[in-house]
C-alpha cells in the first residue's frame, strides 16, 4: 500500500473498522474511504456493485459484519447467517470485479471445531463439529474465508484472511443482552459500584477460558498483515494468553473499584469451554501484541466510563 492509496474500510463505525482507519491514518494514508450502512447498504448487491464501480478502491479492509455476544448469536441465528453472508459475497465479488489490489477479511475463533485441541492453529479448520450456540455465524465467516480462497485459486485475486480471538476496546458493545463477555463486565461493575449493589451476576459457571486482544492492536496487525501476507488460508490474530471468566470477573472488579460480591448464574450458558489461539504464525510474520490485558481494560473503563 502506498501512502495515497485508495483504501476501503467496510465496518468503520464497528470496533475494529475504527481502529483499522485510526491506525491507517497514524501512519499517514490519506485517501481513506468509508461509508456508514444508510449511506451504502452492504447487503445490498447493486449498491455493493454501484459503489464499487464508482470509487474503485484499490485496497479492501471487509470488518463489516453483523456480531454478537453469545445469547445475540444463539437467537438470532437467521439474522447471523443471512445477513453476514450476503455482506462478504457482496463485497469480496465486487472487489474481484473491480480490480481491488487486495482485501483483507475478518473471520473470527468461533469457526474453529468446538473439541479442537488447544492452542487453536490455523490447520484445525473444518476437522470437526462447531459449537451449537454460533453455529450460523461461524459457518458465514468459514464461507469467507473460502470464498477469498477460492477467488485467489480461480482468478489469482490476492484476498486474504484473519482471525482474531475474542477483540475489546473502543466503540464496543455495551447492550447487556447483546455484548461479548468484557463489556458486559466493565458496565455491570461499573453500574453495580455506582448504584452501591451487593452483587454482581456473571454469567455461566466462569470456568470457560477465554484469550483477549485490543481492538488498536488488532487493528495494527491487519495493517501489518496488509503490507506483509499474501498467501491463502489465514493467520490467528491473538495473545496467546488466556484467562477464567472468573478471573476476568475479579480482574475487572479490581479495575473498577466494585466492593459487591459475584454471583455466577449458571442457567446463562458457558459456550466453548476453552478458546486460545496459537500465534506462531503470526508472530514467525514479525507481529506481536502490545497492549497486555489490564492494561487494555483500565484504558478501555477510562475511556468508557471515565473510570
Ligand atoms: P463467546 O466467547 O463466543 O462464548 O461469547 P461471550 O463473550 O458472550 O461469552 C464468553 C463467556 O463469558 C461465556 O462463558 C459467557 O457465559 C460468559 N459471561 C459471563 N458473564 C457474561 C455477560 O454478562 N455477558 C456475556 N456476553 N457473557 C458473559
Amino acid at each position: 500500500m502506498q501512502i495515497t492509496s485508495k483504501i476501503y474500510v467496510a465496518g468503520h463505525r464497528g470496533m475494529v473498522g475504527s481502529a483499522i482507519v485510526k491506525d491507517l491514518t497514524n501512519r499517514g494514508f490519506t485517501n481513506i474511504i468509508t461509508r456508514t450502512s444508510t449511506e451504502l447498504n452492504l447487503i445490498n448487491q447493486q449498491d455493493v456493485a454501484d459503489f464499487f464501480e464508482k470509487e474503485k478502491p484499490e485496497y479492501v479492509f471487509l470488518a463489516a459484519a453483523k456480531v454478537g455476544g453469545i445469547v445475540a448469536n444463539n437467537t438470532l441465528r437467521a439474522d447471523f447467517i443471512y445477513e453476514n453472508i450476503l455482506i462478504q459475497s457482496n463485497v469480496i465479488h465486487q472487489s474481484y470485479k473491480n480490480g481491488v489490489k487486495k482485501l483483507l477479511f475478518l473471520g473470527s475463533t468461533c469457526i474453529y471445531p468446538k473439541l479442537a485441541p488447544q492452542p487453536l492453529k490455523e490447520e484445525y479448520l473444518l476437522t470437526g463439529l462447531l459449537e451449537e450456540t454460533n453455529e450460523p455465524y461461524a459457518i458465514a465467516k468459514i464461507a469467507g474465508i473460502k470464498m477469498c480462497d477460492a477467488y485467489r485459486d480461480q482468478y489469482n485475486s490476492n484476498f486474504i484472511s484473519v482471525m482474531p480471538t475474542n477483540l475489546y476496546g473502543f466503540n464496543d458493545n455495551y447492550d447487556l443482552q447483546n455484548s461479548h463477555v468484557l463489556p458486559a463486565l466493565l458496565r455491570k461493575f461499573h453500574e453495580a459500584k455506582q448504584n452501591n449493589e451487593s452483587e454482581v451476576v456473571v454469567w455461566g459457571t466462569g470456568t470457560p477460558l477465554r484469550e483477549f486482544l485490543h481492538a488498536s492492536d488488532m487493528a495494527n496487525a491487519c495493517v501489518y498483515l496488509m503490507q506483509n501476507y499474501n498467501e491463502k488460508g489465514f493467520v490467528n490474530i491473538g495473545t496467546g494468553k488466556e484467562i477464567s471468566i472468573k478471573d476476568l470477573a475479579i480482574l475487572v472488579k479490581h479495575i473498577v473499584g466494585y466492593e459487591g460480591q459475584i454471583v455466577f448464574d449458571t442457567s446463562k450458558p458457558d459456550g466453548t469451554p476453552r478458546k486460545l489461539t496459537d500465534t506462531t504464525k503470526l508472530n514467525g510474520l514479525g507481529w506481536r501484541h502490545t497492549i497486555e490485558l489490564p492494561e487494555g481494560i483500565r484504558r478501555v473503563y477510562q475511556e468508557k466510563f471515565n473510570g
